[in-house]
């Protein structure tokens, strides 16, 4: 008996990633890429990637190289070995002879009296239909298409022609690519008839969008679109394969987390949707969270310690980061992030000074709503510095400290005493509980800070 796995597979599948590199490898070619890579490996197929250069004035190493190292990045392997086009041109050179000795192309001026000749496809004039494995049944009346240039001359191909042909020799059985290739496709297809060869399937991916629903582009979006915006910012490549995996495609449950090897088992390009795919940052944040969470705690410690220590403050403050300190403020920082880049972005807006130096801020603050008498809150306050001065330094523990202070509270005004030690502690509106702080800063500083609030009181 055949397995329901067996049944769902092709027969054979050879997919293809064509990029052109003419700018840095950005989302949208990053989806297509992803999504020829899990339906070959869903297929047991094949995924090639070859490189698109025959714009040769605009194509660059360092484009290549971006391309090249985003797909390893991602995990995104290739079953070919690697080629350009340009190194090619001998062989879109005998197929262009083909198609001029089969009466399909003809050499013509390019412009009326112009001397340069170039290569035009024969137009047969005719409706192209051809079914869409996303799209449905696509009609073009390819009339108006004209007779084509398909090469500026038998040593300089064009795209047209040199996609049919790597497709052909390649033996691609399906051409998965964006949306905004879809009015290429007709002229795509009677250049393959016209040598003879086998059609491939097609399939037009949704555009992306951004959240404005705006078509996302380099010009009106700039550098969000390219990969290694999003790989400088401490993004996890699972975590960006799982984000792009949902973008246009989902597997008809709720389920948003998937790792590689569970999307390649369950990606089908029928549930692949019509409409643009919206890009949304906070989206990815969230699935980036979903990965933090799973990493080992000494992964964790380790790459909040470095982007702590790399941040400009840490270094112009002279701020020092003992192993103490980091184990406490681990899960403190961790609850805050969702990609490595936010503790920098933490540290800029200064709202973890005070883990690492007293704040400074003005007396008045340490009144919770309305300021009262200031004899009454130092003496408060004062009354808290005595009663944490009992625990001795093993003690001073986040559940001791609260034990120690609830009681007091309570009973004194419970809002009046925590604000005021938490702005003691912290010189913010916004913080951990007081009891946290205070263990994190431990028994001295914690004791120094509250004798300063003490002070600043019996000073007014
Ligand atoms: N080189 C083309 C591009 O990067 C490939 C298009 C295709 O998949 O046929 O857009």
């Amino acid at each position: 008996m055949k397995s329901k796995m067996k049944e769902s597979r092709m027969e054979r599948v050879i997919t293809r990633f064509p990029p052109s590199p003419t700018g840095l490898l950005h989302i949208g070619n990053v989806r297509t890429a992803l999504f020829n890579f899990l339906f070959a490996r869903r297929h047991g197929g094949q995924f090639l990637v070859r490189i698109e250069d025959t714009d040769r004035a605009r194509s660059k190493k360092d484009y290549e190289d971006d391309i090249l190292s985003g797909l390893e990045w991602l995990g995104l392997s290739y079953d070919s070995k690697l080629w350009r086009q340009s190194e090619r041109t001998e062989i879109y050179r005998s197929h262009l002879r083909r198609l001029i000795d089969g009466g399909h192309a003809y050499l013509s001026a390019e412009e009326e009296g112009e001397r340069r000749e170039v290569v035009r496809f024969k137009n047969p004039n005719r409706v192209v239909s051809f079914t869409d494995l996303i799209r449905g049944t696509v009609t073009f009346d390819t009339t108006e298409l004209k007779d084509f240039i398909i090469a500026r001359s038998a040593d300089e191909p064009l795209y047209h022609l040199a996609v049919v042909v790597d497709d052909t020799l390649s033996e691609v059985t399906h051409v998965i690519r964006g949306e905004d290739h879809i009015s290429n496709t007709p002229r795509q297809i009677l250049i393959t008839e016209a040598l003879g060869a086998p059609l491939p399937t097609y399939a037009h991916l949704p555009l992306i969008l951004a959240p404005d629903r705006s078509k996302l582009s380099k010009r009106e979006h700039g550098e969000i679109i390219a990969l290694r915006h999003y790989k400088a910012k401490g993004y996890l490549p699972e975590a960006m394969v799982n984000f792009l995996a949902l973008l246009g495609w989902n597997p008809g449950t709720e389920r948003e987390i998937f790792s590689m090897d569970e999307l390649i088992e369950a990606f089908d390009l029928s549930k692949v949707q019509k409409s643009g795919a919206v890009f949304n940052e906070e989206k990815l944040r969230w699935i980036n969270r979903e990965y933090l969470k799973q990493l080992p705690q000494e992964k964790i410690k380790s790459e909040i310690e470095t982007a702590l220590k790399g941040t400009r403050r840490f270094a112009l403050r002279g701020w020092s980061l003992s192993d103490e300190l980091i184990e406490k403020l681990l899960p403190v920082l961790f609850e805050r992030i969702h990609v490595w880049s936010d503790i920098a972005k933490l540290a800029k807006s200064g709202e973890l000074d005070y883990w690492f130096e007293a704040p400074q801020y003005e007396t008045d603050k340490l009144y919770w709503k309305e300021k009262k008498e200031n004899v009454a809150l130092s003496r408060l306050l004062q009354e808290a510095v005595s009663l944490l001065e009992g625990l001795s330094e093993g003690e001073f523990r986040a559940h001791r400290i609260k034990e120690t202070l609830m009681q007091f509270a309570e009973s004194h005004g419970r809002g009046e005493v925590l604000w005021a030690l938490r702005f003691a502690l912290t010189g913010k509106d916004k913080s951990p509980d007081p009891f946290t702080v205070a263990w994190v800063l431990g028994r001295s500083e914690s004791l120094s800070r509250l004798s300063e609030a003490v002070r600043k009181l019996s000073n007014k």
